[in-house]
């Protein structure tokens, strides 16, 4: 790849940033697509977000949001998608010509994509149980009900969280259960992991499958090398199951088309994580 002066420069903004798969992802994609840009992580302080966002955007970059700001982002913003408004979380910015920063949050269209791969179909009329209240899981719950979901009922080992979430995006079709007693005897179509249980080596699954009734499929947001501690739960009673993988892959596709304008070279962003996952 040779960069220069007319390179688009894109940037993952967060902090920390030093652990992230999206620089080689997004490269990858960046050279299998052809395109004239080069993507970057920046450790960014609290206080540079805007400026970094505007500058960004404003010489014709963009890039994406992550941990701990992808609320403040969304404040930031002069133009939201609905995803956006809904989940109040931004993780995608890219600029106009007129200099005004556009943002999306790509985390439910990557959901929405992986869920769809995952069950051969939309996810409509399905009850789904999803675990977790922090921002991968107001991804989930808005692409489960974009999806068509029938219901969805909500754990969080913090049930207030669980509360303003379900308040904030579920409306009629999501329901808060406030012990994991409740689950007992319950049937569902698809379960999905959204909590962070898993990431870190030694921790259990965050729900021992053997409580429900029934469980037609298992989704988990966390991935690593290995399978999760959730997906060997789900495995232990032949449940299907997937990780976080395709949903990262997905979201990363989604902002590549929100800057580029065209469709995401996928088969390049999978093989360029997978690579790093050997690592
Ligand atoms: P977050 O906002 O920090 O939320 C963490 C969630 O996990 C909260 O619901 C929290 O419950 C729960 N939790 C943490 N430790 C727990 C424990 N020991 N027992 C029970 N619940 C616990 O994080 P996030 O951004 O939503 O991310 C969650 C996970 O999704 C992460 O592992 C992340 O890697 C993954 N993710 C994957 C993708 C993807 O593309 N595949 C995208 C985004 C996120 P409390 O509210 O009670 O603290």
């Amino acid at each position: 790849m040779i960069l220069t002066a007319r390179t688009r420069v894109l940037t993952l903004l967060g902090d920390p940033v030093i652990h992230s798969g999206s620089p080689q992802i997004q490269n990858a994609a960046f050279e299998a697509a052809g395109v004239d840009g080069v993507y970057v992580a920046v450790g960014c302080a609290p206080g540079d977000l805007d400026g970094f966002m505007r500058g960004l955007a404003r010489a014709g970059g963009g890039g994406n949001v992550t941990l701990p700001y992808k609320e403040k982002a969304a404040s930031i913003l002069d133009e939201r998608s609905d995803a956006v408004r809904r989940t109040g979380a931004c993780n995608t910015f890219w600029g106009d010509e007129h200099g005004r920063l556009h943002g999306d949050n790509t985390d439910v269209e990557g959901f929405r994509r992986a869920m769809k791969t995952f069950l051969g179909g939309s996810g409509s009329g399905l009850r789904a149980l999803l675990l977790g209240a922090g921002g991968a899981a107001r991804a989930a719950l808005l692409g489960l009900l974009e999806e068509g979901a029938e219901e969805v009922l909500l754990y969080n080992r913090t049930a207030e969280r669980a509360r303003a979430v379900a308040r904030r995006i579920g409306g009629e079709r999501a329901r808060v259960l406030p012990a994991l007693r409740d689950l007992e005897g319950q049937g569902f179509d698809l379960v999905v992991n959204a909590t962070s249980v898993g990431l870190e080596a030694g921790e259990g699954s965050p729900l021992d499958f053997h409580a429900l009734d029934r469980a037609g499929a298992a989704m988990d947001l966390v991935y690593g090398p290995e399978k999760t501690p959730f997906q060997r739960s789900a495995d232990e009673l032949g449940i299907r199951n997937t990780d976080g993988v395709e949903m990262l892959v997905q979201q990363g596709a989604a902002s590549f088309e929100r800057w580029w304008g065209m469709p995401a070279p996928v088969d390049a962003m999978h093989a360029a994580l997978e690579q790093r996952l050997l690592v």
